[in-house]
């Protein structure tokens, strides 16, 4: 699979797939080096494009936005700023507010919107350029999650976390004078969403094997491939050394390629981000101070690490018996646990989970003799999840958060988001392999 580590062999392509399915990556160029922004102004030009709006913070503008401004002003390409402001609670966040202020600083003239900046500007960016149908260019300044080269933005709509469909990127310019100075926790937060990547496709797996749902061997392994070279650097990762921040760079953008080609983050995203996204809307609501993705994603993966290797010890004997006591989840009992649980934005949930006009539910009977006869295919997706103690290893020697305590998210809370958290996607995962065994995912 070694070969599948080269991001330059990838782009701007569009193949059919041995799963079946026509793959087109728009990304055109990916550049992680030092000094990899003075590239920018050549790639505008040769792509006609004559005038740019730069999108992000105070702090992002400092690190590289200045630079970057600085480069197509002497290059002269037309370039306007547009600096994201806080909300009222003093967080930056991609929500309703931010997209109208980037809005409102496009004029018909510009092109194309640089987003310089982590996820938040990236996000907010990435909306922006879908609905007005502008170029997006990405510039990250920390290499904190794996969003950059990805195709869905995760946006706060009235406090509910959503993936909306946007645009990927043209081209990714991964500076790594900028990147290995981003702040440790950024990195760490980074490497936990890489971490992530064995639960989620371990999910996407489980779907698979259970649900008949599609899969991409190619995508998945790319992202493995991503993955490995994380765990293979975490030293120079934690150091911040250029090797260290260039193989963390490659394996966000190898995991943000794999979404680009199945077209949506099944592959990056499973029961771990689902206990983080039910985290961070609990701290919305409660007005909390916002925690890193990628450190709540490291941390849930831990939690979801757990739950595969509880399972691993089952027999298919206690399978049938389990499955022969479990109650069958069922739609009316799921609306009566999501209004509990989601207050406020249950109907949204709801409507996640029970799309109208979508396909009859899950047929309870057949679905557990699946189960039962899929139990040798599952044990051995569980096997290919590390152990949790493995997994707390790697995230400390990285220099990352590694309970939910050392996060701030008190037992309650976790205990809440392992019976509730399965319903933030419509998406099968760990948590819900669990109830229809009858077993609880919160002790
Ligand atoms: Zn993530
Ligand atoms: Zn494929």
């Amino acid at each position: 699979m070694a070969n599948l580590a080269n991001i330059d062999d990838w782009l701007d392509r569009e193949f059919t797939c041995a799963c079946g399915k026509k793959h087109l990556i728009t990304l055109k160029k990916v550049l992680i080096e030092r000094g990899a922004i003075k590239a920018i102004p050549e790639y505008l030009q040769q792509a006609a494009l004559q005038s740019v709006l730069l999108v992000a913070d105070e702090i992002t503008f400092a690190a590289a936005g200045q630079a970057v401004l600085n480069q197509l002003k002497s290059a002269g390409i037309q370039a306007e700023v547009c600096l994201i402001t806080k909300n009222e609670h003093g967080e930056l966040a991609a929500d309703e507010r931010a997209i109208v202020q980037v809005m409102l600083k496009l004029s018909p003239a510009t092109q194309a919107i640089l987003a310089i900046g982590s996820g938040t500007i990236h996000d907010i960016a990435r909306f922006t350029c879908y609905s007005a149908n502008r170029v997006f260019i990405s510039v990250p300044t920390a290499p904190s999650v794996d969003g950059f080269a990805s195709v869905g933005a995760p946006l706060l709509l009235q406090g509910f976390k959503q993936t909306i469909p946007a645009c990927a990127p043209d081209a990714v310019f991964a500076d790594l004078d900028v990147l290995c100075l981003a702040p440790q926790d950024m990195v760490a937060a980074g490497f936990g969403d890489m971490l992530g990547k064995y639960t989620s496709l371990a999910d996407w797996k489980l779907g698979h094997a259970l649900l008949d749902e599609s899969i991409c061997e190619l995508a998945s392994d790319m992202t493995s491939v991503g993955l490995q070279l994380c765990i293979d650097h975490i030293d120079g990762i934690r150091n911040r050394t250029e090797a260290g921040i260039k193989s963390l760079m490659q394996g966000l953008i190898l995991s943000g390629i794999s979404m680009l080609m199945v077209g949506n983050s099944r592959p990056a995203s499973g029961g771990e981000h689902h206990l983080s996204h039910y985290w961070e809307m609990r701290f919305i609501q409660e007005e909390r101070k916002a925690l890193l993705h990628g450190a709540k994603v490291g941390v849930a993966s831990i939690l979801m690490a757990n739950l595969f290797t509880a399972l691993s010890s089952i027999e298919e004997d206690q399978v049938r018996d389990l499955l022969a006591k479990a109650l069958s989840p069922d739609e009316t009992s799921d609306r009566e646990a999501i209004t509990a649980a989601y207050g406020a934005i249950a109907e949204q949930v709801i409507t996640e989970n029970y799309p109208q006009g979508a396909n009859a539910a899950i047929e309870p009977l057949s679905f557990k003799q699946t189960i039962l006869n899929q139990w040798p295919a599952i044990l051995h997706i569980i096997g290919q999840v590390p152990s949790p103690s493995q997994f707390s290893q790697w995230l400390a020697q990285a220099g990352g958060p590694i309970t939910p305590d050392q996060l701030g998210v008190e037992p309650d809370l976790v205990e809440e988001s392992l019976n509730n958290a399965m319903f933030v996607r419509n998406r099968f995962t760990i948590m819900r392999l669990n109830r229809w065994l009858g077993l609880s995912s919160a002790n």
